[in-house]
């Protein structure tokens, strides 16, 4: 039998590695060498998948966890969602909404669509940009800023604490509803003191830069390869977005619902963050129901990274099926 040591030392004789030896002996006589810290955190974290001749880049936002009440869910116990919750192998003591933004890339166009929070918002969240740069691409890079409606999450990060724009190089396109609501100063005037901040915070993002914001309707390509669809109730102007190249087509649905674990399979469960609750219940079922016909892929912005996939009919209400990582 021939040991290490014996090679190595015919290696030596040799006269091929007498410089190395040393160093190969102490890896010899050291057998695991696989001591690594427990990091605790990801990494910037991005997934592309192809759409056509698209390609898709979802990155993730961070996520922000909340203590589960029964003000969460408006129209149903707090038992009934806690069971939900367990049947997916999640806490029921508090819940994770994870943010996920998308940016496409059209072969000559890089278009995001909604912003996360860049450094407005906390700890756990905040990590659209550094997920750009992981996928190599530039804030700078980006042509279009599409957003899908003026909640925090999806707004405040265009613009960074500092007041600068996060995309200098970018226009930025609105829903128009959603404009005509949020700008609005005597609504904001009348609206309940726990909303006002809500209408302070779009205005401190939109309002410097009023003049170049392009305000889009339903039913429109507002860029090639991306058309504007009714997708309100969550708020007056929340908007989803069909994606399509060639013959590919997929869906961005923003806050179509908040976490599909709970609002795909109880569609008709009011969150709290729905402005209009019937009329966004109604807008889930159309567009759930659309997807689950055309078999057509969504986007979430409030699903489990990479938060894209399938809606297959179940009961009552849907399954999201994530698409398979590849
Ligand atoms: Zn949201």
């Amino acid at each position: 039998m021939i040991s290490r040591r014996s090679v190595l030392t015919t290696t030596t004789l040799a006269g091929t590695a007498l410089i190395a030896a040393p160093a190969i002996l102490r890896g010899v006589s050291s057998p695991a060498m696989a001591k690594a810290p427990i990091v605790g955190t990801q990494g910037p974290s991005f997934y592309r998948y192809k759409l056509g001749e698209f390609e898709i880049i979802a990155l993730h936002e961070g996520e922000f966890t909340r203590p589960l009440d029964a003000s969460f869910v408006r129209n149903a116990p707090l038992e009934a969602v806690q069971k939900t919750l367990a049947d997916a192998f999640l806490p029921t003591d508090k819940l994770t909404i994870s943010f996920t933004a998308v940016l496409v890339n059209t072969g000559s166009k890089l278009v995001l669509i909604d912003t996360g929070f860049n450094d407005n918002g906390g700890p756990t969240n905040g990590r659209t940009v550094a997920a750009m740069k992981a996928a190599g691409i530039e804030p700078s890079m980006v042509d279009t800023v599409i957003l899908s409606h003026f909640h925090g999450d999806h707004l405040q990060g265009l613009r960074n604490k500092a007041g600068e724009i996060v995309y200098p190089n970018a226009e930025i396109m609105v829903p128009e509803a959603e404009w005509a609501f949020w700008m609005d100063d005597a609504r904001m005037a009348a609206a309940p003191d726990a909303m006002k901040g809500a209408f302070q915070g779009v205005r401190r993002v939109l309002a410097p830069s009023a003049k170049d914001v392009k305000q889009f309707k339903w039913g429109q390509e507002i860029v090639t390869g991306i058309t504007t669809v009714d997708a309100s109730g969550h708020t007056p102007g929340h908007t989803a977005f069909v994606i399509a190249s060639g013959n590919a087509k997929m869906m961005y649905v923003a806050d179509t619902t908040n976490t599909p674990v709970l609002f795909a399979t109880n569609p008709e469960w009011k969150v709290m963050f729905d402005m209009d609750a019937d009329k966004a219940v109604a807008t889930r079922k159309r567009i759930l129901d659309m997807a689950a016909a055309d078999k057509i892929r969504l986007a979430f912005y409030h699903a489990s990274f990479p938060a894209t996939g399938f809606i297959a009919k179940e009961g009552a209400g849907y399954r999201f099926v994530p698409a398979q990582w590849s």
